[in-house]
């Protein structure tokens, strides 16, 4: 047993020698089964809320009205809660009211699924009287009792369905599927944020291809409140990109989320609008939305070592400065990541097209080459250029300031004051 277990162990028998039932119940069970790493322990008691509070020198009355109390003990948490049973889930989402019960097999039976519905005692037996360790074996997710009604109390259990057969790498049980199909429309009464919750635990799982796959197949995206129209997750769109099956080859979670982003089809506007409905942080939106963006500007160029542009009112530029100046302009960390996304696609077998094959073997090199990459990395105020140029303060600083960091990033001005000012001065700029 880990410290946490051998703490948990304790917990357990203090409240069998006040006279109560407790046991692990839960994600730990489940985990600890399957020989999987444990985060947490989850504590069921026939302990009142109240009695676990008493026998506890630190608590936390962290939901006593569904019976659960945090115990600390050691600078480790638990959640210990009292056997309960659920009624009336009038909103498709959360009971009306919980009740306190005294069996372990009534409480285990309110859980989702079949592998959560387990207990351990403290001697490490098993109470599984849904057959839980059954149905991993055999390699199955399975609900508890009869699915669409399960569905129907709490439908946010559709998509712990998608999340926990993704992650365990598990089969939806037929009946259970056939339920999804039938109540996902209920889907519409659960928090966007919930929805979010799920997927990223989906998507930062190890097989969060087969997730989509699920997703796909039941359209369950198109059934939440915002509608989430990734294009690739309603029944009728044509097919899953293979693609997709590159995701656990990004270690970072945000990056995942951009190749999904990538790969929608969807343009940056669009991916905007849904990451927002998805309730992803702001900082999130930004990033994935940025990438969207440079992913849609750097693939609308056909990329040649002999290319010569104009761009933003530079003559000639070279491949590696039209690359820099489109980074410059939409940020180095979205050149960054959809760079990340490329390489990943590559490594695992997806041909890059041709059009895209300069940019992405040059992108980091490129990248790597810019001399500057913010205003206040120029070696001249605005303050200096207004002086220099004898003129009044006004828009044209900001212009002209923009214009001599473009010069600089790429080389074509030396990033000194003489030289920056002299550029502004000879373009007209200071006339
Ligand atoms: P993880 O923490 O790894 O995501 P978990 O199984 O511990 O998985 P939690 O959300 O922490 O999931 O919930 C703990 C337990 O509570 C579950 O194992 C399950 O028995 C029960 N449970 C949680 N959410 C629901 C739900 N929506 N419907 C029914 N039972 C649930
Ligand atoms: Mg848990």
């Amino acid at each position: 047993w880990s410290k946490l277990e051998k703490l948990g162990i304790g917990l357990l028998e203090t409240l069998e020698q006040a006279g109560y039932e407790a046991y692990f119940v839960g994600g730990y069970v489940r985990d600890k089964y399957l020989g999987k790493p444990v985060k947490d322990i989850d504590i069921a008691t026939s302990a009142r809320p109240e009695e676990v509070v008493r026998l506890f020198a630190r608590t936390i009355p962290t939901g006593l009205k569904h019976g659960t109390v945090t115990v600390l003990a050691e600078g480790e948490t638990f959640e210990v809660t009292t056997f309960r049973k659920e009624s009336d889930y009038a909103d498709f989402r959360r009971p009306d009211e919980v009740e306190f019960i005294s069996e372990l097999e009534e409480d285990l039976r309110r859980r989702d699924f079949t592998m959560n519905a387990m207990a351990m005692d403290r001697h490490g037996g098993i109470r599984d009287p849904f057959g839980g360790k059954e149905d991993l074996k055999a390699g199955l997710l399975r609900c508890v009792g009869d699915p669409a009604e399960r569905f129907r109390e709490d439908a946010l259990r559709m998509l712990r369905c998608v999340r926990f057969a993704s992650v365990y790498d598990l089969t939806v049980d037929e009946a259970t599927w056939q339920a999804v199909l039938e109540r996902r429309e209920l889907l519409l009464h659960v928090a966007m944020e919930r929805v979010r919750v799920e997927l990223e635990r989906m998507m930062g799982g190890p097989h969060p291809y087969e997730g989509w796959r699920l997703l796909a197949e039941s359209g369950l995206l198109g059934f939440t409140k915002d509608k989430l129209a990734w294009s690739y997750s309603e029944p009728s769109s044509p097919s899953l990109p293979a693609e997709l099956k590159t995701l656990p080859a990004l270690a970072e979670s945000d990056r995942r989320w951009i190749l999904v982003v990538l790969l929608s089809g969807l343009n940056a506007g669009q991916c905007r609008e849904l990451l927002r409905k998805m309730t992803f942080s702001l900082k999130d939106v930004e990033r994935f939305s940025r990438a969207a963006e440079f992913g849609e500007w750097v693939t609308a160029i056909e990329w040649s070592p002999g290319m010569s542009r104009v761009c933003s009112e530079l003559e000639n530029c070279s491949a590696a400065e039209v690359w820099q100046l489109g980074t410059l302009q939409i940020g180095v960390e979205a050149a960054a990541d959809w760079l990340a996304v490329m390489k990943a696609l590559e490594r695992e077998g997806y041909l890059v097209t041709a059009g895209l094959r300069l940019a992405v073997d040059n992108g980091q090199a490129w990248l790597d080459e810019l001399r500057i990459k913010e205003l206040k990395e120029l070696a001249v105020t605005g303050g200096e250029l207004i002086a220099a140029s004898g003129r009044g303060a006004g828009p044209w600083v900001g212009a002209a300031m923009s214009r001599l960091l473009r010069l600089a990033a790429v080389g074509r001005v030396a990033n000194t004051k003489a030289e920056l000012l002299e550029a502004v001065l000879d373009s007209g700029g200071g006339a």
